[in-house]
């Protein structure tokens, strides 16, 4: 069994113990959401507060140069791409996830459409994000493919002579579940298909190879384990082997290549610059530069392969404690326990309650969420950044005691609510 002791003494051995002192987070909350909004960094107020009044307020239209704003969207994707396997160059930092996939998706349609005309289908998950879903249906729709949802483990064999695109997001959103990228992205260019990774709960989160696996494109979102903040820009590579061979569809002037020529007529920026649209926001590109302060400070205490040891390290804590303290609540767990297959969430289900439960739990500070089934889903991130072992025990002594005591049966708990 494990004590409270135990998850103390963790703590002090912990290498990456001292990051938590980046962030401001609220006394009296254990935060098990990061994987949907990241927390805020202690510096990132004071420097937004910077850039509004120095390079905002005094340099006004100078800042686009004297404060480097017009190259903001690559530096930024140039730390993000060393935390995905990608080199510098290669990532920019810009618009959502949602946009960013519509551009690669498109351009990917384009690359079969020259290449393997006869191939008119899309595979996807069933349980991927829908955002990413009805992207690519409206994408289908419009350029005569054909959208096939499968589960995870249907993927390979339907894998053929008719898929145009395989499009997977790395780590599910619901369940945790994690693909093996390079495996995956093998078999579907043995195929003869291209492989699209969506890395929203996989960047800063878990070791990603884009190079290794071979990739051909990615997307991922920057207000989740890379803290950018709310709405923050997402991210997007291409492998440099199709950056430059067709258009994303949102020919803007900041993905030409000479935008203050202002021609009349779109030459496409060389490289990954042409996956950006129009003008982009600024100060938000410096709320996720700041975030990535955060996760990049890692890196001199072991990086990546330092976050994912504690992230495992933490999620295995979890449900082992859920094992152990909360037998006999009716909890099952949906998230793989073999290392190879898991994300840095961990997700229980419960026939009944999930969401009251996961509101009683915000209510004693311990913020987690819930997604809808079936199965009923009750979420917890487990950021290796900012999270403490003790942390997980005291989220799990929280949960053990809105069980036992049936608390989460009051109706304020019960009360749906637009966004959790
Ligand atoms: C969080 C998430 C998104 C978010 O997309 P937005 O365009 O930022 O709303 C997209 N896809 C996946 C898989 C996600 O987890």
């Amino acid at each position: 069994m494990t004590s409270l002791q135990d998850c103390r003494a963790l703590d002090a051995q912990d290498p990456l113990r001292e990051l938590r002192d980046l962030f401001a987070l609220p006394a009296g909350v254990t935060y098990l959401d990061g994987n949907s909004l990241g927390p805020l960094p202690k510096h990132a107020g004071e420097r937004i507060a910077r850039a509004v009044r120095e390079e905002w307020g005094e340099g006004l239209i100078r800042s686009w140069n004297s404060a480097g704003w017009f190259e903001l969207p690559q530096r930024v994707g140039d730390r993000i791409a060393t935390l995905v396997g990608a080199r510098a160059g290669e990532v920019v930092a810009t618009d959502s996830t949602s946009i960013n996939l519509f551009k690669v998706l498109s351009a990917a349609l384009s690359i079969v459409q020259a290449d393997a005309p006869a191939r008119r289908t899309v595979l996807s998950e069933r349980s991927n994000f829908p955002t990413d879903l009805y992207i690519a249906e409206s994408l289908c729709r419009e350029r005569g493919f054909t959208l096939r949802l499968l589960e995870a483990q249907e993927l390979a064999s339907a894998l053929g002579e008719d898929t145009a695109i395989l499009m997977l997001t790395h780590v599910n959103y619901r369940s945790g579940a994690m693909h093996d990228m390079a495996a995956v992205t093998r078999a579907a260019q043995a195929a003869g298909a291209l492989a699209v990774w969506d890395l929203a709960h996989s960047a800063g989160a878990v070791e990603v190879d884009l190079h290794a696996a071979r990739a051909d494109f990615a997307v991922g979102c920057g207000y989740k384990y890379l803290n950018g903040g709310p709405g923050a820009p997402a991210f997007v590579w291409v492998h440099p082997r199709h950056a430059d061979r067709f258009w994303q569809p949102l020919a803007g002037w900041w993905g030409h290549a000479a935008p203050f020529a202002f021609a009349s007529d779109y030459r496409p920026a060389a490289g990954i610059a042409r996956y950006l649209c129009g003008t982009q926001p600024v100060l938000s590109l410096i709320a996720l530069d700041c975030g990535l302060d955060t996760v990049l400070a890692a890196q001199p205490l072991g990086g990546m392969p330092a976050l994912r040891r504690k992230s495992l390290a933490l999620t295995d804590l979890f449900i082992a404690l859920v094992e152990e303290r909360c037998a006999g609540h009716g909890l099952g767990l949906v998230t793989p326990r073999e290392h190879a297959c898991r994300g840095s969430q961990v997700c229980l289900t419960r026939d009944e309650g999930a969401y009251a439960i996961v509101q009683a739990l915000v209510a004693r500070g311990v913020i987690g969420d819930y997604r809808a089934g079936p199965p009923d889903i009750l979420r917890f991130g487990l950021a290796p950044l900012y999270l403490r072992f003790e942390d997980v025990w005291n989220a799990v002594e929280h949960l053990r005691e809105v069980l036992a005591g049936g608390e989460w049966r009051r109706a304020e708990f019960n009360r749906k609510q637009a966004v959790t």
